[in-house]
């Protein structure tokens, strides 16, 4: 049961201090923080081991879902029904995610297509939003257990480089484990003031933020004056890390013990108990001069500076990453006051010493470098719970102002609490051949499909002129200035004829209405995305229907009867398929689609760049 304060002087009830918590969803380890006594602290699982949850989640063969330590036991032993690293996939489209193919365990949909990537784990299809809400709702149950209470209002994390899609992502996965994501803060902002940086308005200073962790390379430079945050540059590595040492480390043992590397492929468990012992030996590095252990039963040994000679190339270029965003910056090392460290593997002694060297003066490494980052969120969370009076909150959008796209889809254009005045925008296209009128039509609510928010005005971008769907650019840009008007403008690129509107969003729109808007969108989060994975579904699956119909005409002479016949029954089946109400149905039809149509292609294009070199041969 949670306390209640009572008042004695009055003996009345005081209101509860509402707990907003921190969370650091991270692409290796999530934390959660919240605010003990004045003091950002980290909560540890029912172990009371650690506070670190492992970002790994686990599809048992019952259908259960586990997160955290025991799942990640499991991506040795079940790879295929484990996925990690989910933090990657996040808004992002399958062409971005194509070459990383090879670095997961588990299925992700190759197909080449702009829409968003889907997981397959056995024949169900999950988004990352999903998966990362199963983190999210771990986070939440241990932060409950902890505090007895029910918490439904969070601070998340995300690196500085994430754009507009990964950081809506990212507050979709919260708002689908039941969490009101307060605001969306740069992890290096919450590294920053979890060492008090910038909680001072008065001062003004730039600051370097230096983020190491399992897989992932980051470097910042912010400049942060009255209270707000600026991120100036940033650089790094989305594939160098931590990892990267183990498996240095690895080959080491290797030739130590006289093993190809290569046969770790096949010997799956010596592969691990290596990797073990790697990262065994990487951490006691940290503390100690030399690491000694044993691998089946055979000695393994390696001392600091062999260690550090193993990883200076790994150093070097995370330097160079240091110079360019320096660069980016137009910033000097002279002009950074401080270096804030973050991330596990910046707890490796020549990591410390090397990015102290190159920025000439002391790092900033007292508190936990695992912990940092959610330690900053539950300040900030602290800060938005209004319970430092001493802090000038900016006016935000109280709620998130978007348009309608196909399906009655909510396209959010600038999120809830975002801050006053603000601009943002985003490219659109036509969905049939000569559309020749557009419809912008704008609301303001958290829930998916617009027909549960509320519609603030519309108008008509007209005059395009006549081009196959998909070939207009349409550029839809969202203006809010200091008093809160915001000035929706539409223009195609191509042609320029634009149009635009002016609306008050809060206008006629009071605090309980409010609240109850984005109760409902808590409570519906579930329904509303399935139901907005239908309809993604079903317009992929419209787009391939259309696009297979004039593949078998265009290529009806190079196509065999039974390629054919199959290709058609196919498309039929997908059309059926769209007539359901289960996503995953219209995913296998869309796979099963691909699949088989790929390879003739592949054959159509052949054919397409032989008959044009054949025509330039004639010479
Ligand atoms: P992420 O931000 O990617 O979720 P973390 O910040 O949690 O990652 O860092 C995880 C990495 O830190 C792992 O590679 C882990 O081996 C490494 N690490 C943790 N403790 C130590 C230590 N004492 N010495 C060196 N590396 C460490
Ligand atoms: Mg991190």
């Amino acid at each position: 049961m949670a306390l209640i304060p009572i008042n004695m002087k009055d003996g009345s009830i005081e209101k509860e201090r509402e707990v907003i918590v921190g969370i650091d969803l991270g692409t290796t380890n999530s934390l959660v923080a919240y605010m003990k006594d004045d003091r950002a602290v980290c909560v540890k699982g029912d172990d009371g081991k650690s506070t670190l949850v492992p970002s790994v989640v686990h599809f048992t063969p019952g259908g259960d879902v586990i997160v955290g330590d025991v799942a990640r036991d499991k991506l040795v032993t079940d790879p295929a029904n484990t996925i990690y690293s989910v933090k990657r996939l996040m808004g992002k489209s399958y062409k971005d995610v194509k070459d990383l193919q090879g670095f997961f365990g588990y299925t992700i949909l190759d197909d080449d297509t702009e829409s968003l990537v889907k997981i397959r784990v056995k024949d169900r299809f999950y988004t990352p939003v999903e998966l990362s809400a199963h983190i999210l709702r771990e986070l939440k149950t241990r932060i409950q257990t902890e505090l007895d209470t029910t918490i439904s209002k969070a601070v998340i994390t995300v690196p500085a480089y994430f754009n507009d899609n990964q950081r809506q992502a990212t507050r979709d996965a919260g708002k689908l484990a039941g969490l009101d994501v307060l605001r969306i803060v740069n992890e290096p902002t919450a590294a920053a003031l979890a060492y008090g940086i910038g909680l001072d308005p008065s001062q003004s200073e730039t600051i370097a933020v230096f983020d190491l962790g399992g897989g992932t390379f980051d470097i910042s430079i912010l400049q942060i004056h009255d209270g707000i945050f600026e991120v100036l540059a940033t650089n790094g590595d989305t594939f160098l890390g931590g990892d990267d040492f183990d498996h240095a480390i690895l080959s080491f043992f290797c030739k130590q013990l006289k093993i190809d590397e290569k046969i770790l492929t096949e010997e799956k468990s010596l592969g691990q108990s290596l990797r073990l012992q790697a990262e065994t030996a990487k951490k006691k590095l940290s503390e100690t001069d030399i690491y000694e252990g044993s691998v089946d039963g055979q000695m393994v040994r390696i001392n600091r500076n062999e260690f550090e000679n193993l990883i200076r190339s790994h150093i070097r270029r995370m330097l160079d990453c240091c110079r360019q965003a320096l660069s980016d910056a137009k910033k000097t090392v002279a002009q950074i006051d401080k270096v804030v460290m973050v991330g596990g593997s910046t707890r490796v002694p020549l990591v410390k010493r090397s990015v102290a060297d190159f920025f000439h003066k002391p790092v900033y490494d007292n508190l936990d470098p695992d912990e940092v980052v959610a330690l900053g969120a539950a300040i900030q969370a602290d800060i938005l719970a209004g319970n430092r009076k001493e802090l000038l909150l900016l006016d935000v959008t109280p709620l998130s102002l978007g348009i309608e796209t196909v399906g009655g889809l909510m396209d959010t254009i600038i999120a809830r609490n975002s801050k006053v005045p603000t601009k943002a925008g985003r490219q659109y296209t036509t969905s049939v051949d000569g559309q020749k009128n557009l419809k912008v039509a704008v609301y303001q609510g958290e829930r998916d499909l617009v027909e549960h928010n509320r519609k603030l005005g519309e108008f008509i971008l007209r005059g395009i002129p006549p081009m196959p769907a998909g070939l207009p650019k349409i550029d839809i840009q969202f203006i809010i200035n200091a008093d809160g008007i915001l000035t929706v403008r539409a223009r195609e690129l191509r042609s320029g004829i634009e149009q635009q509107i002016d609306i008050r969003p809060t206008y006629g729109i009071d605090e309980e209405a409010m609240a109850k808007m984005l109760l409902d969108s808590i409570a519906h989060a579930q329904e509303d995305m399935r139901i907005r994975a239908v309809l993604e579904a079903r317009n992929e699956a419209n787009n391939l229907l259309l696009a297979g119909d004039k593949f078998l005409q265009q290529n009806d002479a190079i196509l065999s009867e039974e390629e054919k016949n199959t290709t058609k029954a196919l498309l039929t089946a997908l059309l059926e398929a769209t007539k359901t109400e289960d996503k995953d149905v219209i995913h296998r039809a869309i796979e099963t689609l691909n699949n088989y149509t790929t390879p003739l292609a592949h054959r159509a294009m052949d054919k397409t760049i032989l008959t044009a070199m054949k025509g330039k041969a004639v010479v």
